[in-house]
């Protein structure tokens, strides 16, 4: 009996030979060659390539220019935020990621109308894993995160109480999510390409996704684990209720990510001044504690 892998694969490749190359093709040809191990859901559909790359635009350009402005500027006036936000932040950037992540993955989202073309370039990505990535360069696929940027600064505005809690919280979202994300991802595809000690000591820290993490992990079929792409922090607590036993209805999926692309930023901002005083009593008390052990 032969493998319907096996099946699937060489069929796609009788088709191929018809076709005349492309980009994709010639994409694939150089950089999947050594791609892991079958990929694509197992009843998943199969994609003839991976998305075509577009070019980057000045108005790509002018956003990056302007958020780094803005981190820039806020970390001279305000200094950096604090140490348990900046943590938090870490993880829910990341928890942000799996969440937009296991939406996208679905086969139903190729339905979607407006989420059709991000829904097919996430499961072509399981096909094609390094020309999606590799092949498209970081760069490039920073530059695709542009629009969901502009959701998180938007929604902030319009329900954030545009404070400098508001400001911070939103531009460690675009930094970690947006910019983290693709990063992170970008580099959990490094294979045998150089990768520099900093990006090797980050990915073993767990702040930037570690390979083994999520080529072992989510890009062995069929695809239900470890969403998360920025640094795989959230995906330990997240696993169990973006993939199996619980496999959320895509509904599920698909509302929890626009409440959280939303309000996120605005309830963390409400959040920060009454989590940080528990906190601090909370800290405050165990000190008093061991002091007055110590004097006993
Ligand atoms: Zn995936
Ligand atoms: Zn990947």
């Amino acid at each position: 009996m032969c493998d319907p892998a096996v099946r699937r694969r060489s069929a796609r490749t009788a088709d191929e030979s018809k076709k005349p190359p492309s980009t994709a093709d010639e994409l694939r040809a150089k950089y999947d060659t050594d791609a892991t191990g079958p990929v694509g859901g197992a009843n998943g559909p199969r994609f003839d390539g991976p998305e075509p790359v577009q070019p980057c635009t000045r108005i790509n350009l002018a956003h990056h220019v302007v958020v780094f402005a803005a981190i820039a500027y806020s970390l001279v006036t305000h200094g950096c935020p604090s140490l348990g936000v900046v943590a938090f932040m870490l993880w829910y950037a990341d928890a942000y990621t799996a969440v937009l992540h296991a939406a996208l993955d679905r086969p139903g989202c190729l339905d979607v109308k407006i989420l059709h073309g991000a829904a097919r370039g996430f499961q072509a990505h399981h096909d094609y894993p390094l020309a999606s990535t590799h092949g498209r360069g970081c760069y490039r696929m920073i530059c695709d995160t542009q629009r969901i940027q502009t959701i998180t600064i938007v929604s902030a505005l319009v329900f954030g109480r545009w404070n400098v809690a508001t400001f911070q919280i939103c531009l460690m979202k675009l930094l970690f999510s947006a910019y983290g994300g693709a990063t992170g991802h970008f580099y959990a595809h490094g294979g045998a390409k150089p990768r520099g000690p900093a990006i090797k000591l980050a990915q073993k820290c767990h702040m930037l996704l570690p390979p083994k993490h999520h080529v072992g992990g989510h890009h062995a079929p069929p695809h239900d684990k470890n969403f998360g792409i920025f640094n795989g922090l959230s995906n330990y607590a997240l696993n169990p209720f973006l993939g199996a036993p619980m496999n959320p209805p895509l509904g599920v999926l698909l509302a929890a990510w626009a409440a959280l692309s939303l309000f996120d930023v605005a309830v963390v901002e409400r959040c920060v001044g009454p989590v940080g005083e528990v906190v601090g009593r909370g800290v405050a008390t165990a000190l008093e504690l061991a002091r007055s052990s110590v004097s006993m």
